[in-house]
């Protein structure tokens, strides 16, 4: 019903079902369970539900399933599979679909958890685990095996907004026959072509730019309906990862305006990154949409704009990027991203806190890095406040 519908038609109405009472906004289905009409109707719906019949909200949610479709129709994908957190999505992918044995390929740069899940967990289960540089088309070619089951990477790599060519990375894994698993969190469903590029299984932390607001936890794996119904619903529906409704009606209410919001902080983004581009005290300016950027063919072909997250390396080090930090008056020190509020994050000694030296180092997490998620407030009031802050850091 929403294939023929334009992007932002498909954000406000995609997936909405309506109740008896006809009601303008989506409905919370605050409940765990769902009556039958008789001990016939209750057997029927165990043997085989439909799309609009539930059994039990661990399984499934009319809210639940108005926000999976919904962004299913976004993403251009058959079908959506909704978790709680976006590491829920994450573990689900993979675990759903792997077994003792099988051989993944994955590139380093990657989410302290997801980084968890792929060194620690799947190995001890048996998994082997071989890590590239992403950004290096030589070093997939030689990793992906004839027996390599999936491939796994961050298509814009935090904190250093490194890019993964999804097309050719999927090429290579589909070549002998791996599924290919992009976490496309960076890149946001707005600028994500993932599935069209030739992902497989595309999936987000909704905690992001989906709710965009900062309210809650939430993920989603998007991919085939075959793999959703056939590999991911029996894993995730037995393990507990299910979604609140409450949480599905909040990031419906994010999906209405996430098209206006992300483009506004994309736009934002590139102002702020060709303002800051060689002013004083800054070693480098990491933004995709920037010229200077080493992937920026790839960026604009891949996702057809920068995004909302810069990466600033401050050349006094670690003393100057406190003193930037603490000199910033309307963006806020934390660790979310995609917030309608300018998020700043020292990933050195928070996010990436625990990480070895010589792997910070590798991955480019020097002391002076902060990353920058653009918010929604005004570009000229956020330029002034960053600048000021250099100029205070020295
Ligand atoms: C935040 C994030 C996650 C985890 O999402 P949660 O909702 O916090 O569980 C996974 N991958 C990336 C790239 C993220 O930024």
């Amino acid at each position: 019903m929403t294939r023929d519908w334009n992007r932002r038609t498909k954000l406000v109405h995609g997936g909405t079902r309506r109740s008896q009472y006809g009601e303008v906004s989506e409905a919370i289905f605050l409940t765990q369970g769902f009556v039958y009409d008789s001990a016939e109707a209750a057997e029927a719906r165990f043997l085989s539900a439909g799309a609009d019949e539930f059994i039990y909200a661990r399984y499934g949610n009319p809210t639940v399933a108005m926000f999976e479709d919904r962004i299913a129709a976004l993403e251009g994908a058959e079908d959506a599979f909704a978790t709680a957190s976006g590491m829920a999505a994450v573990n689900g992918a993979l675990t759903a679909m792997l077994k003792a044995g099988d051989h993944v390929v994955s590139s380093r740069a990657l989410f302290g958890s997801c980084l968890y899940i792929l060194e620690e967990v799947l190995t001890r289960y048996g998994v082997e685990v071989s890590f590239v540089d992403g950004a290096d088309m030589d070093q997939w070619r030689a990793a992906i095996r004839p027996d390599t089951k999936a491939v796994f990477f961050e298509s814009l790599s935090n904190p250093t907004l490194e890019l993964v060519d999804i097309k050719s990375v999927s090429e290579l894994a589909h070549a002998v026959g791996a599924t290919v698993i992009v976490d496309n969190v960076f890149a946001t469903p707005v600028y994500s072509n993932a599935i069209a590029q030739g992902a497989d299984v595309v999936v987000y932390s909704a905690t992001k730019h989906i709710d965009g607001q900062g309210r809650v936890l939430g993920g989603v794996i998007l991919g085939t309906r075959e793999f959703i119904r056939k590999t991911v619903e029996p894993y995730m529906k037995h393990t507990g990862g299910a979604m609140s409704p409450f949480t599905a009606w909040v990031l419906l209410k994010g999906l209405e305006t996430i098209d206006l919001r992300v483009r506004a902080q994309a736009a934002s983004a590139q102002a702020i990154a060709e303002a800051l581009e060689g002013a004083e005290g800054l070693a480098r300016v990491i933004y995709p949409g920037l010229a200077s950027h080493p992937q920026h063919d790839l960026a604009t072909a891949q996702m057809g704009a920068g995004g909302t997250l810069l990466a600033l390396d401050l050349a006094g080090g670690q003393e100057a990027a406190f003193r930037f930090l603490n000199a910033i008056e309307i963006g806020v020190i934390s660790n979310n991203l995609g917030d309608a509020k300018t998020i700043l994050t020292h990933p050195a000694t928070t996010t990436h806190q625990r990480l070895p030296d010589d792997q910070k180092a590798a991955l480019g997490i020097g002391p002076g890095l902060v990353r920058l998620s653009v918010g929604l407030e005004d570009t000229d009031d956020l330029i002034a406040d960053l600048t000021g802050a250099l100029a205070k850091a020295g």
